[in-house]
């Protein structure tokens, strides 16, 4: 890989961030449900609401954050700068306003930048949990944030 990149493991146990907007909490309710015996082998993080309810429907332990609207993605953003956050299932409303909507962008945008997978719906979720995947390690290039900084403050 080019130069400025670094090499990152996704171990076999990963942490997996769950988020739902409103209107789509039943659906990934439903989801972790039916995907309880998988999501059990990994470390679960959510935004408050979304953690809560999935906790009181399966029982799954869930490391909740605040409410999404009161900065809770911006803390699901943060752990995955920190490396402890390694997927990201958030079934977004595609059809609603949000209040917090630079917030869901940020948390995009940042998946985007560490290379994290992150499914906005179902089928996405469906595909990655059945993944091969989910069972190994797995190396990807993420930008040394090091170097960054280092030629950044060199050269600027
Ligand atoms: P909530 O937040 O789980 O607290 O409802 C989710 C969101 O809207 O980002």
């Amino acid at each position: 890989m080019s130069d400025g990149y670094i090499t990152f493991t996704i171990k076999e146990e990963k942490g997996i961030a769950l988020i739902a907007h409103d209107n789509e909490k039943p659906k990934l309710i439903a989801w972790c449900r039916e995907n309880q015996a998988s999501l059990e082998k990994h470390r679960l993080y959510g935004t408050g609401t979304t953690a809560r309810m999935i906790t009181d429907a399966t029982g799954l332990s869930i490391r909740a954050f605040n409410s999404g609207p009161l900065g809770g993605d911006q803390q699901i953003g943060a752990k995955i700068v920190e490396g402890q956050i390694d997927l990201v299932i958030f079934f977004s409303d595609p059809l609603t306003a949000q209040p917090h909507d630079p917030d869901v962008k940020a948390l995009m945008r940042i998946a985007q930048v560490y290379d994290i997978p992150m499914a906005i719906n179902k089928a996405t979720a469906d595909f990655m949990i059945q993944s091969a995947l989910m069972d190994t390690q797995y190396d990807h290039e993420v930008i040394d944030f090091k170097k960054n900084v280092e030629d950044r403050a060199g050269t600027l």
